[in-house]
């Protein structure tokens, strides 16, 4: 796809607004987890992902956006959760940690897909940008992956297992 200036800018905007909102559920959940350091990252990535849209914000002033149906880079929940749109309250950090990977992933690909295939200059340059962004929080996700316990039965080994 050939994403004009308006049409990527629509997307990042939406993407950088989902991922804030999810982050802050997270945060929120583990925190009554009692997991003061996972939802501190998150907290750290609700940061984030808000100044990064207002910059987007910022940089669309004066771009008529188009409107935006679904698409495939939206922030998917667990499995677990299909269509209630909402976590599972038991989600715990190892799985919030690999949810947080798999969506960061998801907005790393999408930007650099974009960032190498727009005929438009700048939204290759923002693309590329904001890839190297993402590519910064895969690794911090992943970083705190390594230091967190795996539960015994991870959803994304076995989604259709009752636990
Ligand atoms: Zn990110």
């Amino acid at each position: 796809m050939d994403y004009t200036l308006p049409l990527f800018l629509a997307h990042a905007i939406a993407l950088e607004r989902e991922a804030a909102e999810r982050y802050h559920e997270l945060a929120d959940m583990m925190e009554a987890h009692r997991n003061d350091e996972v939802a501190a990252l998150f907290r750290d990535m609700v940061r984030y992902s808000r100044l990064h849209h207002d910059s987007i914000v910022e940089r669309a002033a004066g771009v008529t956006l188009p409107s935006l149906g679904p698409w495939d880079y939206a922030w998917r929940y667990p499995p677990e959760a299909a269509g209630e749109e909402t976590f599972d309250p038991a989600l715990n950090a190892y799985d919030a940690l690999r949810y947080a990977r798999e969506n960061e992933a998801r907005a790393m690909q999408y930007y650099s897909d974009v960032g190498l295939n727009s005929s438009d200059p700048e939204v290759r340059r923002l693309a590329a940008e904001f890839a190297a962004e993402e590519t910064e929080h895969v690794a911090a996700v992943d970083d705190w992956l390594s230091r967190t316990a795996r539960p015994a039965a991870p959803w994304a080994a076995d989604p259709h297992v009752d636990r």
